[in-house]
């Protein structure tokens, strides 16, 4: 596990986590030593947060 990631904070109805998401937060673990750089990163983790996407709300 490293902490080369990304935060996507989606809502709930959301079906565009990626596009949609209400704020990112990136780790890239700042002072740390070159070995926690992942090639397969950034990770990307979801979370919910509570509320809508105005975005995918159900027209009519
Ligand atoms: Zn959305
Ligand atoms: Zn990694």
């Amino acid at each position: 596990m490293c902490n080369f990631t990304i935060n996507y904070y989606y809502h709930q109805n959301c079906m565009n986590r990626e596009k949609h998401a209400v704020k990112l937060d990136s780790s890239e673990g700042g002072m740390s030593t070159s070995t926690s750089v992942c090639r397969e990163g950034p990770h990307k983790i979801f979370k919910l947060e509570p509320g809508e996407c105005p975005e995918c709300r159900p027209n009519i």
